[in-house]
């Protein structure tokens, strides 16, 4: 029995020692990638309940990684978080996501809204609206078409530079989504403070709304206070036509997942928007 804790510890350690290795190497091999080319985007399109159009498009990044392949946001957006370099993907995200949707607008394709993921980080640097000026300059994007999707927990009572920018972006005609909408620790009061449009129900709540009483109740709950505030409402991770059902009945506008479309790299968008354009 001592052995085995031992060989456990060892174990828990050498674990230990690999993921803070893998945490530096990939940190470093981060910091090339915006210049070599390694990340790029994927689009999910967002749909409207009552119609089937396409109403929206989700910007999500990749990064595919020389020798470890594709690797999946979760994996190296928080590392870029705490080195800082999320300013300088960030601002890659906004120019390409932007230029790219502009390329959708100029072959006459639909997309409705552009979904940017914005983090707490760059809200807080005071920087984002001149970025974001600068993106929609750069590709002729029209401010209307952008949305910021922005989580709730960062958006905090005191901190005014983030409220500030915010109104700014409003003020020029973006438009604000809150991002994970139930998963957050504040209070709601920020949805009256705040320039926000939309509520996208974070997938979590959505996964058993077919099944879970509690989960039923509360996505309807969500679903009523954002239509009684005026908020356009997003369903995410909508895997079945079940959930669909559930959401359409309830009164949710927009869903978003697997049911309609994967995440897709842009050339794929393309073909999706054509097939979906009224002949
Ligand atoms: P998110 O913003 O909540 O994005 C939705 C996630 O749900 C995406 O994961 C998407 O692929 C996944 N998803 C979509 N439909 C379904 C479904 O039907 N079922 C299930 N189970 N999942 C579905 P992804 O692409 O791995 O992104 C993960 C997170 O990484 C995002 O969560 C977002 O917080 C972050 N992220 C992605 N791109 C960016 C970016 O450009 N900037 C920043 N700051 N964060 C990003
Ligand atoms: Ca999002
Ligand atoms: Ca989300
Ligand atoms: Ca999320």
């Amino acid at each position: 029995a001592k052995d085995r804790g031992r060989n456990t510890y060892e174990f828990y350690t050498e674990e230990l020692t690999r993921k803070a290795f893998e945490r530096v190497l990939l940190e470093s091999n981060l910091r090339l990638a915006v210049e070599r080319e390694e990340l790029f985007l994927n689009y999910q399109p967002q749909i409207e309940l009552a119609t089937g159009r396409v109403v929206g498009m989700e910007a999500l990044i990749r990064w595919n990684h020389p020798e470890l392949g594709l690797l999946s946001p979760t994996r190296f957006i928080p590392l870029a978080e705490d080195s800082g370099l999320i300013h300088a993907i960030g601002e890659w995200v906004l120019r390409e996501a932007c230029r790219q949707a502009r390329a959708w607008c100029e072959a006459g394709l639909e997309f409705g809204r552009l979904g940017v993921n914005v983090s707490r980080a760059q809200l807080q640097r005071g920087r984002l609206f001149e970025d974001i000026q600068s993106a929609l300059a750069a590709s002729g994007l029209p401010p209307e078409r952008l949305e910021l999707e922005v989580t709730e927990s960062f958006i905090m009572e005191q901190d005014t530079l983030a409220v500030e920018q915010l109104d700014r972006l409003r003020d020029c005609g973006v438009s604000i989504a809150i991002d994970d909408f139930g998963t957050g620790y504040s209070s709601l009061s920020y949805l009256k403070r705040l320039p926000v449009h939309k509520l996208k129900i974070d997938k979590s709540f959505v996964l058993d709304i077919a099944d879970d009483d509690n989960d039923m109740a509360i996505v309807a709950a969500v679903i009523s206070m954002g239509r009684k505030l005026g908020l356009t409402v997003l369903a995410e991770g909508v895997e079945s036509a079940r959930q669909a059902d559930f959401l359409l009945e309830n009164g949710c506008h927009e869903a978003q997942g697997f049911l309609y479309a994967r995440p897709m790299p842009h050339e794929a968008v393309t073909a999706f928007l054509r097939e979906q354009a009224p002949k």
